[in-house]
């Protein structure tokens, strides 16, 4: 399975920084085994878009109506209209700070798919949920109740990300990341049958050009979802060409 590289540049991104997007771009399509895609913030897709030409640009969340009195949010044909091709849902930031629940972020992934969207959907335990022994049930729990019945067919990917490990600089140790996506796997396949061997799990959580090579040799690990070290293509480039070293 060829790796995805994707980028999430959270509320980071003002016009002055189109030309990092588009150096971004250059140097990631300069990695032709690997997938990689960058979703920044709403004001910016359709620059970015125009400007970095065939690279997937993304949105980070997509909201479950197609339009309507949603002050202040973004549905998934405005993400498309802007030229956006994939778009994060339910990252563990917007299920603290927007009480995004489950049954919100099946919505949000069923209406990225309509609006023709990728959909990269983040799962991922809180540092007390894992000390207290309930990492796996947890995140099972998060795929079984999040993920839409149609998820196999390519258009959506899980992102695996510890919440305590995202902008931390703390990453989770190599094997919890495997017996996580390992049990992340078993489930896809006990619901989705062979199709679940396609659908490509993420990891997600302080993922740098340090230790990219090593995680993504995990099991499992079919790529990374990166906050920090995808804001400039200096930081970003060691990411992908380790992922480059796994396509090959
Ligand atoms: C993220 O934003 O999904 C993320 C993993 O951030 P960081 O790489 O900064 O931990």
């Amino acid at each position: 399975m060829r790796k995805f590289i994707i980028g999430n540049w959270k509320m980071n991104g003002l016009s002055c920084d189109l030309d990092e997007i588009v150096t971004i771009s250059a140097v990631a399509q300069l990695h032709t085994s690997v997938d990689s895609a960058l979703c920044v913030p709403a004001t910016l897709i359709e620059r970015a878009v125009k400007a970095v030409g065939a690279f997937p640009i993304g949105g980070q969340d997509c909201h479950m109506h197609k339009s309507g009195a949603h002050t202040g949010c973004v549905s998934g044909d405005m993400l498309s209209d802007a030229g956006a091709v994939l778009t994060i849902i339910g990252h563990s930031e917007r299920r603290a700070a927007q009480q995004e629940q489950d049954s919100d972020i099946r919505a949000k992934a069923e209406a990225a798919q309509a609006a023709g969207l990728k959909a990269i959907l983040c799962v991922g335990e809180t540092l007390e949920e894992r000390e207290a022994g309930k990492a796996l049930e947890i995140v099972l729990g998060q795929v079984a109740h999040s993920l839409p019945d149609a998820a196999a067919g390519g258009w959506l990917s899980v992102a695996y990300e510890p919440v305590w490990a995202i902008g931390t600089g703390r990453v989770a140790e190599p094997a919890d990341v495997a017996e996580m996506h390992a049990a992340i796997r078993a489930s896809l396949v006990a619901r989705f049958g062979a199709e679940g061997e396609k659908i490509r799990i993420l990891y997600g959580g302080s993922m740098n050009g340090d230790n990219a090579a090593i995680l993504l040799a995990v099991p499992n690990v079919d790529g990374g979802l990166i906050g920090g070290a995808s804001l400039t293509a200096a930081k970003f480039q060691p990411i992908l060409a380790a992922a480059q070293a796994k396509g090959e």
